[in-house]
């Protein structure tokens, strides 16, 4: 059989980055130092970074020469003419507003919509979605199937939202209590898993019954596309932007981090179809973020994101995309090592229950692999169980998550095929020496938000 050609880069390196490479005993020594937590270790020390696919993108010659065209006026710039044509184009909604990154638009549109008594539904809230939703007193609630938890059932769609339990929750707290319904596309808490198109239609058909607005928080549109076009009949005709376009047309806001599809490192939009929201939305931005025409971003800001909101849906870039993600996933299963899938869009999850099954989860087995990682190999990742999400009884016992995992996650445009190889022949020792793996103890940590300062030591 003829051999598979190799992954190539749809692009080429016009300008470089130096990395620095380590050695092992380097790397255990400023791992110490930083208390065993690769949120505190300096990128510099890093070979590749994993840590996240947010603001991390490379950005191309096209969107650095239209920063150079950046018009800094206060009002009315032609930047954001621009900008807003795009979105507009992309949305079908009429009112755009710009802000500094997805956060501060979710703060804005659940700021209005919020407030005690109030209940938002989603597939799964992001945890930036559900801290903005449970700060204005209001009440989050994931509305996911059983099977589109477990990680290895093999499911199209697995990101997508379980109508009936949407249903039965609008019928509990009554259809004039629910704020929003909100479908994250792709859903970054499940594993970067896609929604399909009839999933988003009967979100739709569902908000039509109840009278309730429908959110689509979609970071990660292109990329859903990519998997509705190989996935989900009847849209092979149909390119990645029609598809986002259509998908677009289901709902009536629109909101986005564009540090992911939008390529750029650092950006954000709320999108309404609603004049009445869009009037107080943006008395909100202008106190909070700044004037209705630039939000948080500078000009060449808003230059650079309506340039990446083209490039996004290049056919070339999403299929290397999807595919490098893909390849890593397929050649660290053929190494056994237990992961989710199928594979998401943007990062491939470890399950280190399973992975490092002698390290039980109060000594933080997915931690102890991000350690492992960075010093075998130098690379960065982060856990995402108990260090993150486990909480304590009021004995003070540790109480686990239901998954233990490890994110790699993988910036767009940054690393090279070769890298990845690089990734996967460090798993080789990783998993050589997995039976000599050793938890870790927590000797600080703060009380929110634990896993971006917390200190370990080695059992
Ligand atoms: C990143 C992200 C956000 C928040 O965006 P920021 O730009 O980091 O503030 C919201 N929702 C989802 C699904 C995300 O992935």
């Amino acid at each position: 059989m003829k051999k598979e050609r190799t992954l190539a880069e749809p692009f080429r390196i016009k300008m470089v980055e130096p990395l620095r490479m380590t050695t092992v005993e380097y790397r255990k020594d400023v791992l110490q130092k930083a208390g065993y937590n690769p949120f505190l270790l300096s990128s510099d020390d890093v070979y590749i970074d994993l840590l996240t696919d947010s603001g991390t993108s490379a950005m191309s010659d096209h969107q650095w020469s239209a920063m150079m065209l950046g018009d800094e006026s206060y009002a009315g710039a032609h930047s954001w003419e621009k900008l807003e044509r795009e979105v507009k184009d992309l949305t079908g909604m009429n009112y755009v507003l710009p802000t500094h990154q997805g956060r501060a638009a979710e703060r804005i549109l659940y700021g209005i919509l919020g407030g005690k008594d109030k209940v938002f539904i989603s597939n799964t809230h992001f945890d930036t979605t559900r801290a903005n939703i449970e700060f204005t007193g209001a009440t989050a609630i994931d509305c996911m199937s059983e099977e589109s938890q477990d990680p290895d059932a093999d499911l199209p769609f697995k990101g997508n939202m379980d109508i009936e339990q949407a249903r039965e929750s609008i019928l509990k707290y009554g259809k004039e209590n629910i704020g929003a319904v909100i479908l994250t596309v792709t859903n970054n808490s499940s594993g970067g898993q896609p929604v399909s198109m009839e999933n988003t239609k009967q979100v739709r058909e569902l908000c039509d019954e109840f009278g309730i607005l429908f959110v689509l928080d979609g970071c990660r549109i292109a990329e859903n596309s990519y998997f509705i076009k190989h996935r989900e009949a009847n849209f092979d005709g149909k390119t990645y932007r029609q598809i986002a376009q259509q998908m677009l047309s289901l709902c009536d806001a629109f909101i986005m981090s564009a540090k992911k599809d939008a390529l750029v490192n650092m950006g954000g939009l709320l999108v309404l179809r609603n004049e009445l929201l869009a009037q107080k939305s943006t008395n909100l931005l202008i106190i909070s973020e700044g004037f209705a025409t630039y939000g948080g971003l500078s000009g060449r800001d808003m230059e650079a994101m309506a340039v990446g909101l083209q490039e996004v849906f290049d056919a070339g870039y999403l299929h290397y995309r999807i595919k490098s993600t893909e390849y890593l996933g397929k050649h660290l299963h053929e190494k056994g090592v237990p992961l989710i899938r199928p594979y998401g869009g943007h990062a491939i999850y470890i399950d280190a229950k399973k992975f490092y099954s002698h390290i039980p989860a109060h000594q933080f087995p997915g931690q102890a692999l991000v350690c492992d990682l960075y010093e075998q190999g130098g690379i960065r990742c982060v856990e995402v169980g108990s260090v993150m999400f486990g909480k304590y009884d009021e004995h003070g016992n540790h109480v686990a998550p239901k998954n233990e995992l490890v994110r790699l996650a993988i910036p767009r445009r940054v690393y090279t095929q070769s890298h990845i190889d690089y990734v996967i022949d460090v798993f080789d020792d990783i998993v050589e020496m997995k039976n000599q793996a050793r938890g870790l103890e927590i000797v600080y940590e703060p009380p929110f938000l634990r896993h971006f300062t917390a200190r370990f030591k080695r059992l």
